[in-house]
């Protein structure tokens, strides 16, 4: 092996207590240690911090890191303390006294990383440029540059002097944004036509898919809560359409015995600080939130993110799931959807200024939805990433769905539309084929159609799941510019006067469905004991938490708990070699962790 490599894994060992780089980050860090620009395309919890913090550690000198938002910096420099890097940040919620101090130590050496908003490294960097020894800067979030992008800030436009000024430093952007548009500009703009291009893939394999369609107000509640119960102790998000739905989760939610609380862009500054907060200390455990929450948040133990309703597009989508398991431990995304979801939506979509765009957008969002096929291999496909076989992790793939000859089921569909002229939506379909007793069903005289009530012996969400999959197919079209009435299409009339078949998936909502996917235990024997050695080790760590007043996933992430669950270390060596305990951590918490997993196995020894 090579001198460097040996060099950048002697470092990720030592104060990060990592054995193996992930896909390209060793050659990222090679590419910017040989002088040369990088540009850095993963996704969340792909590990692109690693990739400019190793070659600080290699390099003489301070590697400068932008970034947009003070949350973001004050996680990285609170994590890098804690592996024993110095690293600092400047920015306007400090001093000006305590800046200056920090822009000292640099001067002086002592500082390896520092963390500066743009506007701020602008101002700074004319008296800089001569004494001070830059080994490297790296633009985090550089999406940010990008006019095209979900997230363009003016600032960072100005970046463009950097490599004016400093022409011998290599410049590193990061992104988890990897469309082509946005990476073309960050080039272009940043002034690094040279820059050697890292992408790795985007899925996400540890986080697990699933939608479940089409469930009344009630039901939902139940789903939901069944789903939180299987999470117990452990922090998610549910994202809600609205500010007000976000606030009556909430609220429901606690009446009923959680612990969540709302988080949307219309509460005071100060309210929205403290919920952040106690979720990111592990206080509080649920979040019910609007799109605004997320950005700027590296809390790598979300468990579970839940949407409440369909998102609008599948950039919000795959971006609010990615805020689960960053830890590369098991996470899950359960999303619900419905009709209704695509009629809201369609209206905000036609509202918005790039009608369009939004309502094709929403088009493939709802075909996620829907899908009978691998959900991952949809969603990636959407990012021009290909699959090559189905994901074993999604709802589709757990449970395919069972065919059945479904040409008469939606012959009666087919008559009712047509015998109300195509003149109703969904629920009227579905309540005439049910033979409800509904007053407006009777006032209308659907109570007499040839077509009322033959389709009583299934359940309103069967039929739903049934129109559902027909519109799926191209039989009917809702009309969303006519009242959001079924429309039959050529197809449709086919399959009316028998010409076609039709194969359509099984509906069944039985608690079988949904019922808890087990795990495949990995050692089946400890499990239990594991599991109550973990709740221990979650304790420990938020005690150590409080008492350093950082959020506890920057003490050990879920993964190092789960590992010291397994190995059970008793004594600092053993406990020093563990993944995820670097040099520094080791000398902090070997004591206390190697004490409490003695004690738990002296008990267990005890009830033998
Ligand atoms: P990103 O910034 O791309 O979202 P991070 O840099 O925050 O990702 O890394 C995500 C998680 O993975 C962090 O907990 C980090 O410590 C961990 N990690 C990064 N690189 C490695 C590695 N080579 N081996 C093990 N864990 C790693
Ligand atoms: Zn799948």
């Amino acid at each position: 092996m090579d001198n460097l490599r040996l060099k950048a894994l002697a470092v990720l060992k030592r104060f990060y207590g990592y054995s193996n780089f992930y896909p390209y980050q060793y050659e990222a860090i090679e590419c910017v240690m040989n002088g040369r620009d990088a540009m850095v395309l993963m996704p969340t919890g792909g590990g692109k911090s690693l990739c400019f913090q190793i070659p600080a550690l290699l390099s003489e000198g301070c590697t400068i890191v932008v970034s947009p938002l003070l949350a973001l910096m004050k996680d990285q420099v609170d994590a890098l303390q804690a592996n024993g890097i110095p690293a600092a940040a400047i920015n306007s919620s400090q001093s000006e006294a305590f800046n200056r101090e920090i822009i000292d130590q640099v001067f002086a050496k002592r500082i390896k990383l520092l963390y500066i908003s743009p506007e701020r490294l602008l101002t700074e960097i004319e008296s800089w440029s001569a004494a001070m020894k830059i080994s490297l800067i790296a633009i985090d979030e550089a999406h940010c540059i990008s006019q095209w992008g979900h997230d363009f800030r003016p600032e960072y436009m100005r970046l463009s002097m950097l490599k004016k000024q400093f022409p011998d430093v290599p410049v590193m952007a990061l992104t988890a944004t990897a469309d082509r548009l946005t990476r073309n500009d960050i080039v272009r703009q940043l002034n690094i036509p040279d820059a050697r291009i890292f992408i790795t893939s985007f899925d996400r394999k540890n986080i697990s898919l699933q939608v479940i369609k089409n469930l009344s107000g009630k039901d939902k509640l139940h789903e939901l809560t069944r789903f939180i119960d299987r999470h117990k102790g452990e922090s998610g998000i549910i994202y809600c359409l609205s500010r007000k739905n976000a606030e009556k989760m909430a609220e429901k939610l606690n009446k009923i015995g959680y612990n969540s609380a709302a988080f949307h862009a219309g509460m005071p500054t100060a309210e929205k600080e403290r919920v952040q907060q106690a979720f990111l200390n592990d206080d509080i455990p649920i979040i019910c939130a609007t799109i605004a929450f997320g950005m700027g948040i590296n809390k790598s133990n979300v468990r579970w993110v839940v949407h409440s309703n369909m998102p609008k597009n599948m950039e919000c989508y795959y971006q609010e799931i990615g805020r689960a398991g960053r830890d590369g431990m098991p996470a899950e995304a359960l999303m619900f959807y419905s009709f209704g979801d695509v009629a809201t939506l369609m209206n905000f979509a036609r509202e918005s200024g790039q009608s369009s765009v939004n309502i094709d957008k929403l088009r493939r969002m709802q075909q996620y939805a829907e899908a009978s096929v691998c959900r991952r291999r949809i969603l990636l496909s959407y990012f021009n990433e290909r699959l090559e076989c189905d994901c074993g992790n999604c709802d589709v793939c757990k449970n395919p769905p069972e065919r059945i000859d479904g040409t008469v089921i939606c012959q009666m569909a087919l008559s009712a539309i047509a015998r109300v002229n195509e003149n109703e939506g969904v629920t009227t379909i579905i309540d005439i084929l049910r033979g409800s007793q509904k007053t407006d069903i009777v006032a209308k005289g659907y109570n007499k159609l040839k077509t009322y009530g033959v389709g009583r012996n299934l359940t309103f969400a069967a039929w739903n799941s049934y129109l559902l999959q027909m519109l799926q197919l191209g039989i009917i079209d809702i009309a969303y510019d006519d009242g959001n009435h079924l429309k039959i299409t050529e197809y449709g009339h086919d399959i009316l006067h028998s010409m076609r078949t039709v194969q359509l998936s099984k509906f069944y909502y039985d608690n079988n469905r949904h019922k808890p996917e087990k795990e495949a235990p990995r050692l089946p024997v400890d499990i239990p004991l594991n599991q109550s050695l973990m709740s221990k080790l979650k304790e420990l760590r938020y005690a150590i938490a409080k008492a350093h007043g950082v959020p506890p996933y920057i003490v050990f992430s879920d993964k190092v708990l789960d590992v010291i669950a397994t190995q059970k270390p008793t004594t600092k060596a053993q406990f020093s070699t563990l993944y995820g305990v670097g040099e520094r951590k080791t000398e902090m918490y070997w004591r206390q962790f190697t004490s409490l997993v003695a004690s738990f196995l002296n008990s267990q020894d005890n009830e033998k």
